[in-house]
């Protein structure tokens, strides 16, 4: 790994013993012999992470327990409890290998003080660097004002919260006899990228400033539709007023993830819209090929200050590590 450039990602997932039920959902529709070592690569924290890590020049990655996790559980006091189960199991595993592992804390947004507490103690007791979690709870967005407790917490605590993916809570009939659109090939991403822009319009960044709001997946598309974004709500402003265009809170409280995008045309494009400080490499391992993933981000045809900047100069700012980490 010494000829490779510095990489730290931050999409990169696991699962700890007992969560197999929440993600069943999606786990299902991945053929048979694939999901066996799926289940080996995420309940591994040792020999075939470390060697993938070091294969590929990945040198720090950020652990987030797969998704929907918390999300998914129906009792808001077992979301707490199997909130705290996980950060804690996560920070043991995190112990072990601390030069390679950092962890985000999964959170019980069933309760948004429970979630703002949960996340408190990950960051300031277990290091955690902040969390991710999988978009709605049961059909609660967090742009609902009863989660600005849980903002102002997190902007107290300054570390970013990835909005990760998850199925709609219903289909649209858009979606209708159409079984391969829902997930992650489409359907994650228009529910990832709705519930950002929810935050966005429903003025939680003018209420938070200096929230950090992760988005992977290449900003789940929206990047490309940033211009557009300010000419139609200029159009159509339906009486919401915002402090600024929407344009502009991308890269400033909106960052994104290359995760799962291996395409160098998204990813110039992505970075002029963002600007160069505002994207950071991940894999969204073991869901995606980190062998893929490291080739992608080495041959983009980037000049070398914005690929450091990109495999782990932002990464280090936002996630405010060490020079020694
Ligand atoms: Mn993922």
């Amino acid at each position: 790994m010494n000829n490779r450039i510095k990489k730290i990602a931050l999409e990169e997932h696991f699962m700890a013993p007992g969560f197999e039920t929440y993600s069943k959902a999606f786990i299902q529709h991945i053929p048979k012999e694939q999901q066996e070592k799926l289940k080996m690569q995420l309940g591994d924290f040792d020999e075939i992470r470390l060697a993938e890590m070091d294969k590929n020049g990945i040198d720090y990655v950020v652990l987030s327990q797969t998704g929907p996790a918390i999300q998914a559980e129906s009792s808001i006091q077992l979301g707490i409890s199997r909130a705290k189960e996980n950060n804690d199991f996560l920070a043991g595993k995190i112990a072990k290998h601390p030069t390679r592992f950092c962890g985000f804390a999964a959170l019980p947004m069933q309760d948004p003080k429970a979630a703002a507490d949960e996340l408190e103690r990950a960051v300031l007791q277990l290091g955690f660097k902040g969390a991710l979690v999988n978009g709605h709870t049961h059909g609660t967005y967090y742009d609902d004002p009863k989660f600005d407790a849980f903002w102002e917490r997190l902007q107290a605590l300054d570390v970013p919260f990835y909005l990760h993916p998850i199925d709609m809570p219903a289909l649209p009939p858009s979606f209708a006899g159409h079984p391969e659109l829902n997930g992650a090939t489409w359907g994650w991403g228009v529910e990832t990228g709705t519930h950002a822009l929810r935050l966005l319009f429903g003025g939680v960044f003018d209420r938070f400033p200096n929230l950090k709001v992760i988005v992977g997946h290449m900003g789940e598309g929206l990047p490309f539709l940033r211009w557009r974004l300010d000419s139609r709500f200029a159009a159509y402003p339906h009486g919401i007023q915002l402090a600024h265009k929407p344009s502009e809170y991308f890269g400033r409280n909106l960052i994104i993830t290359t995760s799962g995008v291996c395409s160098h045309a998204a990813l110039t494009g992505a970075i002029g819209e963002m600007g160069a400080q505002a994207v950071l490499f991940s894999v969204d391992y073991p869901y995606e090929s980190s062998d893929t993933a490291a080739e992608f981000i080495e041959t983009a045809p980037l000049d070398e200050a914005t690929r450091a900047l990109v495999c782990h100069g932002n990464a280090a700012r936002i996630l405010k590590l060490d020079s020694a980490a």
